[in-house]
């Protein structure tokens, strides 16, 4: 039976390197094709709705939604249709996508216009329109989050803004450049979801978000600004929850188990732009930087943008690697051709000596590996389990609550892939043992 889990939420002091906080966002010229693979949420891929040689326009559906757990994908340029082919996605899965040739003159969909919204039903299915996933990274549709089974028993609307990777600074952004559509989204979350209490939560490396914000809600009782410690992951969602509420998500469980939802600041922000002008999800702010990025900055890019064009508009040469995210969770990029997806919050690029990755020594039984999980999980002895097999202690050990933050790797002295370690046994645990 399951006890309750005791979190020592220690996390690491990751280096912050914000070095794009306080730039404003720069919009990109349009690339010469974009592609859209089906493929850009958690849940049912999407089905092509489009084919080659069809026009489309600025906000035009192009992928239909393949289920409840889904959401529909957008055309970000006029122009036309040139084939649908087949991508490989960075897990390494091969998906449709539609490939389009911008015409250049960027012809918004006439069907274009903002939703009418009364009610928690038609704020989901504006959020469903806008194609809006979780874009802090998790790509989780938001309709689906808007729709809790009890939505009375939800008292809290946490907007996340911990952003605690390295480098990245495209939320810091979007709190300072559009303040306004992220207090609109949330009046409107907090509103219809009939949600009595809303607390922003912002690293305190972040301080002009802070202000900011502590001076549009200071009149305003029910929203509170919490600052919170630099110390990754605070922007993992149970450990953010337990941070800004002092509750426990259940094992198992979703945030609404502990009376509240989480939603990134630049989801929020995106439902509120699209209540305003009915334009769907169709462009992403993303961090340039690493050591092979010269001139680290953010940039405005349209989804299906591929990420040789983002990184030769921003100064990067002489990359050995790249990663779509930061460097704690974040893929690595096998082919520069891919396309910059709705959940990309960031493009790092680093030189050889940065992408080196050391070999592993052998573990020394230090245990910092279990001071720092935020989970309160233990790497050490899950790697052991793991090795024999055992399902049964990969249960006991609650494998299942690692949230592949990272944190253990960076910790470890001798090295080792620890992180990827307790990816592999979360598999085995899931598949009843086996490797
Ligand atoms: S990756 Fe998993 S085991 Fe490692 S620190 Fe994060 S939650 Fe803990
Ligand atoms: S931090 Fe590394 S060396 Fe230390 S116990 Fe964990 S796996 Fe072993």
């Amino acid at each position: 039976m399951w006890k309750k889990l005791k979190r020592s939420a220690q996390g690491a002091h990751v280096p912050h390197r914000k070095n794009t906080s306080d730039q404003a966002t720069r919009q990109l010229p349009l690339p010469e094709k974009i592609v859209l693979p089906m493929q850009q949420h958690i849940g049912a891929p999407c089905t092509p709705c489009v084919k080659k040689g069809d026009d489309v326009f600025v906000g035009t559906v192009v992928g239909k939604a393949g289920g409840f757990v889904s959401a529909d994908i957008h055309s970000g340029v006029s122009g036309k249709v040139a084939s649908i082919d087949t991508v490989l996605m960075p897990n390494g899965a091969r998906v449709q996508a539609v490939v389009i040739t911008p015409d250049g003159k960027q012809t918004k969909d006439p069907s274009i216009q903002p939703p009418v919204v009364t009610d928690a039903k038609s704020l989901a299915e504006a959020a469903r329109a806008c194609g809006l996933v979780g874009l802090g990274g998790a790509g989780f549709p938001t309709a689906v989050k808007l729709s809790p089974k009890d939505v009375s028993a939800i008292d809290t609307l946490v907007i996340n803004g911990a952003e605690c990777e390295p480098y990245i600074t495209a939320d810091n952004r979007e709190f300072i450049e559009c303040a306004d559509t992220v207090m609109e989204g949330i009046a409107a979350v907090k509103e219809h979801l009939n949600i009595a209490k809303v607390i922003i939560g912002i690293e305190r490396n972040k301080p002009e978000a802070i202000d900011l914000m502590f001076n549009l809600t200071k009149d305003d009782p029910a929203y509170t600004v919490k600052p919170l410690p630099s110390v990754y992951p605070q922007g993992a969602e149970k450990v953010l929850i337990e941070t800004c509420t002092g509750r426990e998500v259940p094992r198992g469980g979703l945030p609404a188990d502990a009376g509240v939802i989480v939603m990134n600041v630049t989801t929020v922000s995106t439902l509120g732009k699209f209540l305003k002008t009915g334009m769907p999800l169709t462009t992403k702010r993303l961090t340039v930087d690493g050591s092979a990025a010269s001139e680290p900055q953010n940039v405005e890019v349209i989804i299906g943008t591929p990420i040789s064009f983002v990184l030769s508009n921003c100064g990067v040469k002489d990359e050995a690697k790249v990663l779509m995210g930061g460097p704690m969770m974040g893929t690595s990029v096998s082919d520069e051709e891919m396309p910059v997806l709705k959940q990309n919050n960031a493009i790092l690029a680093f030189t050889e000596k940065d992408a080196h990755i050391p070999a592993p020594g052998a573990c020394i039984r230090c245990g910092r590996c279990i001071a720092a999980c935020p989970m309160g999980l233990s790497p050490v002895e899950i790697a052991g389990a793991y090795k024999k097999g055992d399902v049964d202690e990969l249960n006991a050990l609650m494998v299942d609550l690692c949230i592949a933050c990272g944190t253990c790797s960076f910790v470890c002295p001798a090295k080792r892939p620890v992180t990827q370690t307790m990816n592999l046994a979360k598999l085995a645990q899931r598949k009843g043992g086996k490797k």
